[in-house]
């Protein structure tokens, strides 16, 4: 069982509202606290007035600003960083996450294995 006192942040940034809510239930039945934002503005803007989260998923394409300059201006500003897993449905999901600096990629569609094998490697076991 998880101590609700333990239960790890996490922050998901995604503009497509399907992913983000089902993504945001899914990780919240794995006993995860999770914060979500529609653009890289509105994550920052979260980093600006909350803790550090344990890691943060990141889409690429969203409007207002987008994965890359989330990236860009998350690096810049903060210097103690969570991992950020980046996610996106370019044919080659690996490239863009070396772009973004980011620590893993999950390429869209993924699947609860996917994502779980993620989670485990950068958060262990929960
Ligand atoms: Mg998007």
């Amino acid at each position: 069982m998880n101590n609700p006192k333990t239960k790890k942040n996490l922050l998901v940034i995604e503009d497509e509202a399907d992913i983000l809510f089902s993504l945001k239930s899914y990780l919240e039945s794995e006993g995860y606290e999770v914060a979500t934002a529609e653009n890289g503005k509105e994550g920052l803007t979260f980093l600006d007035e909350h803790p550090m989260p344990a890691l943060i998923l990141l889409d690429m394409k969203m409007p207002v600003m987008n994965g890359w300059e989330f990236s860009e201006a998350y690096r810049r500003k903060f210097s103690l960083r969570a991992p950020v897993i980046v996610m996106t449905a370019a044919a080659d999901a690996e490239a863009r996450a070396r772009e973004a600096q980011a620590n893993g990629w999950l390429g869209k569609p993924f699947s609860l294995d996917e994502i779980n094998s993620q989670l485990q490697k950068f958060l262990g076991a929960q």
